[in-house]
Parts: structure tokens; sequence; C-alpha cells
């Protein structure tokens, strides 16, 4: 791993500032990322994700899932309720703790974080203020047909509390033992004031969260292995090290419930900021929910006949965040043979389409081939069949997509059962038997 905590906060270092309004651009234009309720006006701070935003969003949820659950045999899944009691958020503190600091603009009323402003009110430039009052950022609801206090349910606003709840049914009915995880991927929603930047800040997101129990002596390796395994998880999948770096949060910064964090953060256009906190939570939420509840939340270790309850190491990313880093470290423009093209380098794994298929014509003499080569493809591959304009003009809309390879059928291909696979990176086009094709196109994702 390179040394991420010494990469400079310089102004110069800030991406091309048109880059976040290409992106959006871009993201409306082939249906990435749309408006929530757009036909009414737009909903603030919502947003649809559009038939190609589904794709990325979900091959980002699954390289997660991947690399956190699938791949290891000391982690399990979870899919817990969203909505829950407030006894869940009384003993996690979130009641009284999950509160951001809210001013006024005594000039034009506008209402800002107090920590996100510098002092300057960013619509008028006042320096006057309301005094900060504490302003809670869960969502509040009532479960079933009476709205009285007995009925009261919250949205989640962190998924990290379903882990700790159901610690002992995992334990139980798995049988694992510290070190293990819980993994969960799931919507989480938060009240915010000054909900910014597309999608980075939202009242609606999807985090992706595990929570890690460990023997208390244990917990400093296992924050710092976890540090280098979240950090190289990005730059696997394709981003610059040089845009992403380690910060450690200072004393005054910690969390109600941690002994440490750090943050892997992202160079954004606006500047460096959080993709996802590594927080070492101690034993607080165990005991937090031992005490509310009653319950035993503990580990019986049968060698040493020693009950202890497990310190905890949570990585926590959002994955709607991170889906816009990808799409932001992936946009780029550049020039094949004199011509301009909009490409999105992004990693195979996360493209929203692996592979373009492309009949050369529309002639119904290559539809029969190219509809098999497309049904071929279809079970290993997210595949896109597009006939219309061009070959040219198709090339450029998968690379604006991100496809990093293109099946092109021709009126060879009837004679030589062979396709020509186009690389968006390179644009190096090469023949394949169509009988080799899957395994040929499976090799490349596996080196890539
Ligand atoms: P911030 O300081 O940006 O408000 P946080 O430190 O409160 O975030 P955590 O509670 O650590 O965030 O949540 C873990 C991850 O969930 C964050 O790193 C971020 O990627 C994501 N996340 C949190 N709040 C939002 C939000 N409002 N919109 C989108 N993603 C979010």
């Amino acid at each position: 791993m390179s040394d991420p905590d010494v990469t400079p906060d310089a102004p110069s270092d800030l991406p091309d500032s048109d880059l976040m309004e290409n992106v959006v651009g871009l993201c409306k234009r082939r249906g990435f990322i749309f408006q929530s309720a757009e036909i009414y006006g737009g909903f603030r701070s919502t947003y649809d994700y559009g038939p190609l935003g589904v794709n990325l969003l979900r091959n980002v949820k699954n390289a997660w899932w991947e690399a956190m659950v699938q791949r290891r045999d000391d982690v399990v899944g979870l899919d817990a309720a969203i909505l829950s009691p407030p006894a869940v958020w009384e003993a996690s503190g979130h009641l009284s703790n999950f509160t951001d600091p809210l001013i006024d603009c005594r000039k034009c009323n506008q209402r800002w974080r107090e920590d996100k402003i510098d002092g300057v009110c960013p619509n008028c430039g006042s320096t006057e203020f309301t005094p900060a009052r504490a302003f809670n950022l869960m969502f509040k609801t009532h479960a079933g047909p009476v709205e009285n206090e007995g009925a009261v349910a919250y949205l989640r606003p962190e998924t990290a509390q379903g882990m700790f709840i159901n610690f002992v049914n995992v334990l139980q009915t798995t049988r694992k033992k510290p070190p293990f995880g819980i993994a969960q991927v799931g919507k989480s929603f938060r009240n915010e004031i000054t909900p910014q930047n597309f999608v980075f800040r939202t009242r609606e997101f999807e985090q992706m969260e595990m929570e890690y129990f460990v023997p208390p002596a244990e917990a400093q390796h296992w924050f710092e292995y976890w540090l280098d395994e979240r950090f190289s998880w990005y730059t696997g999948l394709g981003i610059p090290a040089d845009q992403l770096r380690l910060r450690h949060h200072g004393a005054d910064e910690l969390s109600h419930y941690s002994a440490g964090t750090a943050d892997v953060e992202f160079l954004f256009p606006w500047g460096w900021d959080e993709l996802e906190g590594i927080a070492n939570r101690t034993d607080f939420d165990l005991k937090a929910h031992a005490q509310a509840s009653g319950e035993r939340l503990e580990y019986f270790d049968q060698v040493a006949n020693e009950r202890y309850v497990p310190y905890v190491i949570e990585p926590a990313a959002g994955a709607t965040r991170t889906m816009m880093a990808f799409l932001l470290a992936a946009y780029h423009e550049d020039e094949i043979a004199g011509e301009a093209r909009t490409v999105l380098r992004l990693h195979p794994k996360l493209a929203p389409y692996q592979v373009g298929v492309l009949p050369l014509s529309k002639k119904e003499t290559l539809e029969p081939l190219a509809r098999s080569v497309l049904t071929s493809l279809q079970p290993h591959f997210m595949c896109d069949y597009d006939v219309t304009q061009s070959i040219g003009k198709r090339y450029r809309r998968q690379d604006e997509v991100g496809t990093p390879w293109c099946v092109t059928i021709d009126f060879d291909s009837l004679e030589d059962h062979a396709v020509t696979v186009r690389d968006r990176d390179t644009t190096e086009q090469v023949r394949v038997p169509i009988d080799q094709l899957v395994a040929e196109l499976r090799s490349r994702m596996d080196q890539a």
C-alpha cells in the first residue's frame, strides 16, 4: 500500500472542475441516475437509479459482498429489517447522540450544519446565526394504524445495529467464533440538514457494513488489518491510489463509541471527502444492548474457559457514494484516430454491461447468428444488444457507458464462425471463434 496519509490537501490536487458537471450530465443522458419524482418537479435529495445505474450499483454491492463474504470463511451475511423500535436506538445512543448542530442564518433564514460551514452563510455571506441546537437525524414514523407514542418506529440510520442485535442468533446458528464478522448491505435513512453533491449525501442511501467481532486484546491488530484490506478494495477495482487516502480521526472527532477511527477518503471535485469509515467500536454496542435488553451478548471461549464481550472493528462504506466515486474516477475524454470520445474506464466487474453485441448490419441474414451469440453470452455476462446506427457510433455509445468489450458479428462471421472482439481501452480488435468466445471473455475478465 502507498502512504495515503501524506497526500497533500492542496487545491492543485483537485480534479478538473468540469468533471462533476460532465458526470452528472452523463448519468442523466445515459440512464444511470434520475432525479426522483422528476415529472412532479423533483423531490430534493432523492434519486432513482436507471437501467445502467442499477447495474453499476448492483455490481458495486456484489464486488463488496464477494470480497467481504464470499471469499472469506470468517464472515457471514445478514439482511435485517429497516423499521425498528425505539429501544434499539435508545440503547445504541442514537436517540440522544445522533445529532448534527443546526444553525439558522439570521439574515436569509437558511439552515446549515454548523460544522460544515466556515462561519459565513454560504447563501448570503452573513455571519449572524442563531445559537446551534442539536437536530436528530433519524426519520421517525408510526407502525400500525395508531399514531401515538407507543407506535413510534424509526427507519434505521445505519445497518450496523442489525448485526449487534442479531449477534447471539448468528453465533448460535453458525458456530462462528471470534474473530468473525457479520456483513450487511442495505438502505439507511438520515434526515440530513444539507444533502448535497448529487448522490454523495442523500437522505435515503445504501450502505455496506461489516461488524468484525474480535477478542479485545486483538482489536488494534484487526483495526489495522481492515484499514489495509479496505484501501486495497478500492484500488483493486480501479480507483488510482493517488486519488485515495486514509485519514485518522483526531480525539475530538471520534464518535461516542469509538476508540479509533480512520476514513478512506476520495479526491472528489470539491476536495477530499469520506467514502468509508473504519472504526474500533470497542464493546460499546454489545454491552449497551445487553444492558438494555437483559440478554447475554457474550462469547464463551471453551478452550480458555472464559466468557467475554468481543470488541468490534467496523468497516462502514456507502454503496451509492462509492458508486459515484467509481464514476468520477472512470470518466475520461480522449481521442481515437483524431476523433474525440468520452470513455468510462470502469473495471469490467463494475461496468453496467460487460459486453456489447453488435451485428454489423440490420440485414436479416446477420440477425439469427447475432442473436445466437447474444444468448450464448447472456448466462455469463450482462450484455447490451445494439443494432441502430453506424458501428463507429455504437462503439462510442458503449465506450461512454464503460462497456469493456464489444463483439461485432459481420458477414464473414457466417463463413468463418468467428467474431471481432474490440477492447474499450486500447480499441484493439481481434478475431475470435464463436465457440471460444465465452472462454476468451471470461479469461479477460479474470485478468482485469
Ligand atoms: P458524513 O460525515 O459524510 O455525514 P458519517 O461519518 O456520518 O458520514 P458513517 O456513519 O460512518 O458516515 O456511515 C458510513 C458510510 O455511509 C459513509 O462513509 C458514507 O459512505 C455513507 N453515508 C453516510 N451518510 C450518507 C448519506 N447521507 N448519503 C450517502 N451516503 C452516506
